[in-house]
């Protein structure tokens, strides 16, 4: 699997009006991956967002919302664990004690400034977990790149 072969964009239909939209780029990773969490995706005929079971891929004629639920099932379990629950809890815990420990240095060691590292870190790590480290390790430890999934 060499990144040459690796897809940058795919063509996804709309069944409510037949149109066609291509997405690529940022957009495209997101939308492969399933442990991404995506509410909707764009129709350029209709210029706004609909709910992924509205859309189908051009070249399965899959619903999007069922083959990102397949493609979540079919993970390889490493995979799965690092980017589902487990994952996602350990990085909670960690934001919440590096958000505290930040707050107490910031703030001399008072308690407001602990709560309020605390709530930063227990909510901003964990979006970045599941937004950049857990697709990375999948790639780079695990060969599991979601663009290549159909
Ligand atoms: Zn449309």
């Amino acid at each position: 699997m060499s990144a040459l072969h690796t897809p940058n964009s795919r063509a996804y239909v709309h069944l409510a009006c037949g149109s066609t939209t291509i997405v690529s780029e940022g957009d495209f990773t997101a939308i492969c991956d399933p442990f991404r969490f995506i509410s909707g995706t764009f129709c350029v005929n209709c210029g706004t967002h609909f709910p992924l079971k509205q859309f189908v891929w051009a070249d399965t004629n899959e619903v999007i919302a069922d083959a990102r639920e397949r493609w979540a099932k079919e993970a390889p379990p490493a995979v799965r664990s690092l980017n589902s629950g487990v994952g996602c809890w350990v990085a909670f815990a960690l934001g919440a004690a590096v958000g505290a420990g930040v707050g107490w240095s910031v703030g001399n060691g008072a308690m407001k400034a602990v709560g309020i590292g605390a709530g930063v870190g227990a909510l901003v790590l964990p979006i970045i977990w599941l937004g950049i480290i857990a697709p990375t390790i999948s790639k780079s430890v695990f060969g599991w790149d979601p663009r290549l999934l159909k």
